[in-house]
């Protein structure tokens, strides 16, 4: 039977009517300030809390309801003798239903109020007593919302001035999820507000913050590090910032991208991979480390200014000695030698990285994209080429070298923003043409930077002559083939698939060049 009720409301709205019917049914009202005030104006009889508890209401209302009258009405477990002894010897009265809703937090938020009004809005009395009635749902009813107290009269009618086990049930699961809800809206404030940084909820509730950071992409844009709060995912690295400035949120995403190609030769040869706003500017295997930076810097030295930097086996003297000739932001490597760590000790600035090992580059994930009013998400692209796979469409076969240098280039176009043509010879890429609007002017980039190495090193022919070139989607039109052709490349990797596979396979065999298919494609946006 329900015979005290403990009313305490920000929103009015039902309260009289509420407060009226339980009064009809001989139900006793206890009350906070306001809301006693609203239930004594529509003519009802109300005990206040202060005499209930004995105490005033004090501190701005900021303790109203904190009290052992309170709270041990609400959670004393009614058929528990103990509980029933330490009630009498306390003065202690059973509350049997509780009608709370908060103060508004987020309204006032909302509305751009000042800290300190924010700070007054977070309601404390009020989700102790929600929780404390939830707990207690056994023997107490909870109230948090004004739309369930026709639900609840009709409860007391059906039973008879009670309510039913399942209705106070889903009442505490219902009180839970608001003061859930209430607690994570104040931390949301306190991201923004402290760290200048929103993050998604849902993503929020999945992962935990490392770090804030200076700021995002750009200065005016905050930013923050989450990792997944249970990394259940296997094979992914961890990483220890040996030395260097701060790294910045361009830095993480860079060096992310570095790391996750070099990873894709991970037992292979010496690999270096160079990395400039997230696409490879130069990618090379050699026999020696030494040789793959080299290698790797002159495919594009320019764009290699400012670069990240990342290998596939442990850093070794010689090399970090030249990585450390040019300004490099990152290096982020399987390890480093002690030769190598003095070296780059002598460059301050220079963030190294050391990760225990490189990420698996064929596990599974998600990736995520927000879009203007949601969030796109989709498997990690981890694709792979199956040799036995490759159809050879054109007359002539690929040589055993095109093959190699056409698979090589292959792995680092997945890698390239669309569209993609990346240029290889010899396990080096010797052209890089990304993120052009179409796929001939990217055939045509990574020509053009292919010569101009040639110039600047003083080489007799640009690498991409005798060279195989990759596309990571099908030319829709010969043109694109056509600009590989006429900067001498010899092989040609790519889907297939196009409406026009036939005339830009004979376009490749007018040209004597050999062209596999993959069947595969590697867009990346
Ligand atoms: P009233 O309008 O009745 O004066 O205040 C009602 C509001 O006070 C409700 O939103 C309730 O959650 C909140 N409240 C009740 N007890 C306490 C308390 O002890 N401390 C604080 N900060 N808020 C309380």
């Amino acid at each position: 039977m329900i015979r005290r009720a403990l009313l305490s409301v920000s929103d009015k709205t039902g309260l009289a009517d509420l407060g009226k019917a339980l009064a009809a049914r001989g139900v006793e009202l206890v009350s906070t300030g306001g809301t006693a005030k609203a239930l004594r104006d529509a003519g009802l009889t109300v005990m206040d809390i202060s005499d209930l508890t004995g105490f005033p209401e004090m501190m701005d209302g900021r303790v109203k309801t904190l009290h052992p009258k309170v709270h041990g009405g609400l959670l004393a477990v009614r058929d528990n003798p103990e509980h029933a002894a330490a009630m009498a010897e306390h003065a202690i009265g059973a509350i049997d239903l509780v009608v709370v809703n908060l103060y508004p937090f987020e309204a006032t938020v909302a509305k751009g109020a000042e800290r300190d009004e924010v700070i007054e809005n977070i309601d404390i009395g009020g989700p102790s007593m929600v929780r404390s009635a939830a707990k207690n749902h056994d023997y107490v009813t909870i109230l948090t919302d004004a739309a369930d107290y026709d639900a609840f009269l009709a409860e007391l009618e059906q039973t008879g001035g009670a309510s039913t086990l399942p209705f106070r049930r889903a009442m505490a699961a219902k009180a839970y999820a608001a003061t859930a809800a209430y607690d994570a809206a104040i931390s949301q404030w306190f991201a923004r507000v402290d760290q200048q940084h929103h993050f998604p909820p849902v993503l929020a509730s999945a992962h935990k913050l490392v770090t804030t950071l200076r700021y995002g992409e750009n200065p005016h844009q905050a930013a923050a590090l989450y990792v997944p709060r249970n990394p259940d995912t296997p094979g992914l690295p961890q990483a220890r910032q040996v030395q260097g400035k701060e790294l910045s949120y361009n830095n993480y995403n860079d060096a992310n991208a570095a790391l996750e190609l070099v990873a894709e030769f991970a037992g292979k040869k010496p690999t270096v991979v160079i990395v400039k706003h997230a696409n490879p500017c130069g990618v090379a295997t050699a026999d020696t480390l030494l040789d793959a930076w080299k290698d790797a810097l002159e495919c594009d030295s320019v764009s290699a200014f400012g670069g990240i930097v990342a290998t596939n086996v442990p850093l070794d003297g010689p090399t970090a000695n030249a990585i450390c000739e040019i300004f490099t932001e990152v290096v982020v490597a399987p390890g480093a030698d002690d030769a190598a760590k003095e070296a780059f000790a002598r460059k301050k600035n220079l963030r190294l990285l050391l990760i225990d090992s490189l990420p698996d580059a064929d596990r599974a994930g998600l990736n995520t994209v927000p879009i203007a009013g949601g969030l796109l998400v989709q498997d990690r692209d981890n694709g792979k080429l199956e040799p036995a796979e490759l159809k050879v469409v054109t007359k002539r076969a690929p040589t055993e070298q095109e093959l190699a240098d056409a698979l090589f280039a292959w792995t680092v176009a997945k890698h390239v923003k669309s569209n993609a043509i990346v240029y290889a010879k010899a396990g080096v890429t010797a052209g890089i043409g990304a993120g052009q609007m179409n796929r001939r002017d990217s055939s045509r980039i990574a020509a053009a930077k292919a010569k101009e190495a040639a110039e600047t090193f003083g080489w007799s022919e640009a690498k991409t002559v005798g060279a195989a070139v990759a596309s990571d989607a099908f030319f829709p039109f010969a043109d694109g083939l056509l600009a590989a052709v006429e900067a001498g490349a010899t092989c040609v990797i790519q889907p297939g698939g196009s409406m026009r596979d036939e005339e830009v396979i004979k376009a490749a065999d007018e040209a004597g060049l050999a062209m596999v298919f993959t069947g595969m494609r590697h867009f990346r946006h």
